[in-house]
C-alpha cells in the first residue's frame, strides 16, 4: 500500500537531513551560468556525497546507500524546503550504466559520477536526430582492438566543462536503424573532440555542439554489447524523465514558496492569489506523483514507459510556475537565489524540449500506456 507519511526511519532520515541543510546550504546566490555554475554545482554536488546525501538509492558497492528510492523524494522535498541548490542531476547517466555497464565500467565509472569528482554529459541528439533518435548519424567504425568515432552532436548539456560522455553511435551501417547503434563512454579530452558552446535565449551556455573527428574509444568502453545502444538510450531518458531523478521538484518547490510569500502582500490582485494557489495545486500534483513513481520503482525494475507521464507533469508545473511568475510579478527578481524571474520565465520553455519534447511525450502515453491506435 502506498503512504505519503514517512515512516519513523524516513522522518530520522529527514531530520538529519534538515540539519545538515541548515549547516551547509550555501549563502551565497547560485551563478546565473557559464563556468561559475559548474564550479558552484560541482562543489556542492561533492559535498552532498561527500556526507551521504548522493545515491541515496544507489547500491553501496559504487559510493550509494542502498536505501528504498522514496529516499530520494525526502531529499528533493529537504533541499527545495531549505533553499538549497538543486540535487545534481547527472545521476541519470549512471543508472543506464548500472543496467547495461559491465561489473568493470561500473567499478570504473560509478563512484566518480556520484561523488562529483567527474562531470558527464549526455551525446545522444544530432542536429537531424532528435525526436527521432534513431536516425543518428555519428560513426564509431571498428578500428584495432577499439573503434573511432566521427560526427557531430548538439545541445550537449555540460560538455564544456564534462570529463566523459555517454554517447550513442552507429556502429553498424547495414543494421535496421535501431538495432546498429552502440552506446559508448568518450573522454571528453580525447583528441578530436571539440566542444563549442551555444548561447541560449536567457544568455546562459548550459549546452553546446560536440565536434568528433576520429575520437578513439577503446572497445572496454562499450556499454552493453555492441548493437544495444537503442536500449541504452532508453534506459537513460526513461530515467532522465522521472522528475524524481533530474532533481526538478526541488526546484518547483523552492519558487512556489518565494511566489506565495510574494503573493500574499496585502497590495496583490485577488487574480495573482488564486494564479498562486493553482500553480502551488500543480507542484503539490506533482510532488505526489513522483512519490508514487518512486514507490512504483522500489522493487529496482527501470522505468518504463511510464515515466513519459513524469515529464508531462513536471513540464506542465514549470512552465506553469513561471508563466504565473511573470504573468503576476513581472520580471523583477522575485524567485531569490535561482536569480531573475525572466532567466528562470525562458528556462521553463525549455521544458518541453529537453529530454524528449512533449509531442513525443504523450505519443509514448498514447501508443503504450493506452495503446492508442497508431496516427498513419
Ligand atoms: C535545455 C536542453 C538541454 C538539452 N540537453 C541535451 C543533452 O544534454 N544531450 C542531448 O543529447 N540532447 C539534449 N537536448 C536535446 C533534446 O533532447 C532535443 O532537443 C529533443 O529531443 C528534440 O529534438 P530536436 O531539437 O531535434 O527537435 P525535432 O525532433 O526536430 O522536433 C521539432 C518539433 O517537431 C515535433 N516532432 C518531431 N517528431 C514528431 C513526431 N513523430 N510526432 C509529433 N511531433 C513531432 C517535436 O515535438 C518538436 O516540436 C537538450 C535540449 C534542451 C532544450
Amino acid at each position: 500500500m502506498l503512504t505519503y507519511e514517512d515512516s519513523p526511519q524516513e522522518a530520522d532520515f529527514r531530520a538529519a537531513l534538515r540539519a545538515w541543510l541548515a549547516g551547509h546550504t550555501p549563502a551565497g546566490p547560485r551563478p546565473l551560468g557559464g563556468p561559475e555554475r559548474a564550479a558552484f554545482d560541482t562543489a556542492w554536488h561533492r559535498a552532498l556525497f561527500r556526507d551521504g546525501w548522493m545515491g541515496l538509492s544507489w547500491p553501496a558497492d559504487y559510493g550509494g546507500r542502498g536505501l528504498p528510492p522514496v529516499y530520494e523524494a525526502v531529499l528533493a522535498d529537504e533541499v527545495g524546503a531549505a533553499g538549497a541548490p538543486p540535487v545534481p542531476h547527472s545521476a541519470f547517466l549512471g543508472r543506464a550504466l548500472l543496467h547495461h555497464g559491465t561489473a568493470e565500467q561500473r567499478r570504473r565509472f560509478l563512484p566518480g559520477l556520484l561523488s562529483g569528482e567527474e562531470i558527464w554529459c549526455q551525446g545522444f541528439s544530432e542536429p537531424d536526430a532528435g525526436s527521432d533518435l534513431a536516425a543518428l548519424s555519428t560513426r564509431a567504425e571498428p578500428a584495432g582492438t577499439g573503434y573511432v568515432v566521427t560526427g557531430r552532436k548538439i545541445w550537449t548539456s555540460d560538455a564544456a566543462w564534462a570529463d566523459r560522455c555517454l554517447l550513442v553511435a552507429r556502429t553498424d551501417p547495414g543494421a535496421a536503424r535501431h538495432r546498429g547503434l552502440s552506446a559508448l563512454v568518450v573522454d571528453m579530452g580525447e583528441p578530436g573532440v571539440t566542444v563549442r558552446p551555444i548561447r541560449q535565449a536567457n544568455g546562459d551556455e548550459e549546452f553546446n555542439e560536440v565536434l568528433l573527428d576520429g575520437v578513439r574509444v577503446p572497445a572496454g568502453r562499450v556499454v552493453g554489447r555492441p548493437g544495444d545502444g537503442w536500449r541504452v538510450a532508453m534506459t537513460t531518458v526513461a530515467y532522465e524523465r522521472g522528475p524524481a531523478d533530474i532533481g526538478f521538484s526541488s526546484r518547483y518547490a523552492r519558487a512556489i514558496r518565494r511566489l506565495a510569500g510574494q503573493a500574499a502582500h496585502a497590495d496583490r490582485p485577488p487574480a495573482v492569489r488564486r494564479a498562486v494557489a493553482r500553480a502551488f495545486v500543480h507542484t503539490e500534483m506533482l510532488r505526489l506523483h513522483v512519490l508514487r513513481s518512486l514507490s512504483a520503482r522500489s522493487d529496482g525494475a527501470p522505468p518504463g514507459p511510464e515515466s513519459s507521464v513524469d515529464k508531462l507533469l513536471s513540464t506542465r508545473t514549470e512552465q506553469l510556475l513561471y508563466q504565473v511568475a511573470m504573468d503576476a510579478l513581472g520580471t523583477a527578481p522575485l524567485l531569490g537565489d535561482e536569480g531573475p524571474a525572466l532567466f528562470d520565465y525562458l528556462y521553463s520553455r525549455a521544458a518541453s524540449i529537453a529530454g524528449g519534447t512533449s509531442q513525443i511525450q504523450r505519443s509514448i502515453v498514447a501508443e503504450r500506456l493506452l495503446h492508442l491506435p497508431r496516427a498513419r
